[in-house]
């Protein structure tokens, strides 16, 4: 799967964004909600000179909300970046120590801080502190369950392992393959009417075997 959506889609030089914070933020902001929804919060908080931790524990809760209000849930999201500048705050405002520490151990640091789910904690120690981590996005679930509808996979660890098991632990392939698969629900593998006939996996997925002939 990897190969071929490698040589379809390309390398996707993902996270997109300018920084290790700027990507933490992002991957909050993006919450339930569409990514250009969250570049737009984010390029407010640029704006308004708030894109650092000290910057984001400076400001009033009611005034950051209002700052990322694009982003959707913009109180829950305020709160959360507090959350998260706090934590960032313990490590002195560096992401730095994240690098060396293990994936499992950062990742349940992350899921203790307030608003911070499995999928942004792999997301944070994946594209953040360069460890690997697979990010299980709502993209690749639906990926999974149209090649492989018997599964019987639940819960989001679950979806999670199945890709940990049968790869080599290597953040580059981890960064790369989530990107790619998060392509090829968008482009291919949509939401409705999926396009089987033009989908470089359809040999190999449950669903595209029977539709193509
Ligand atoms: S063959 Fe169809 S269902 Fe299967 S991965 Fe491709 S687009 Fe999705």
């Amino acid at each position: 799967m990897y190969d071929r959506l490698l040589a379809h889609y390309g390398p996707q030089g993902w996270w997109p964004g300018d920084g290790p914070f700027e990507t933490i933020v992002g991957a909050i902001l993006t919450q339930n909600t569409a990514w250009t929804n969250a570049a737009r919060a984010i390029d407010n908080l640029k704006a308004a000179g708030a894109m650092s931790a000290a910057a984001l524990r400076a400001m009033p809760e009611e005034a950051l909300a209002e700052v990322v209000r694009p982003s959707g849930y913009f109180n829950a999201k305020a709160r959360k970046l507090k959350a998260m500048a706090d934590f960032l705050g313990r490590y002195g405002d560096t992401i730095e120590p994240w690098r060396t520490m293990q994936p499992k151990t950062l990742r349940a640091e992350l899921l203790a801080v307030h608003g911070i789910g499995p999928e942004t904690a792999d997301d944070i120690v994946l594209y953040v502190a360069g460890l690997p981590s697979f990010v299980m996005d709502v993209y690749t679930q639906r990926i999974v369950d149209r090649m492989l509808p018997r599964h019987g996979l639940r819960g989001y660890d679950a979806y999670q392992a199945l890709f940990e098991r049968h790869l080599p632990h290597e953040a580059p392939l981890f960064n790369e393959y989530h990107a790619l698969l998060d392509a090829h629900a968008k482009d291919v593998c949509t939401k409705r009417e999926p396009r089987c006939a033009s989908c470089v996996l359809s040999d190999l997925c449950a669903t595209g075997r029977r539709t193509v002939k």
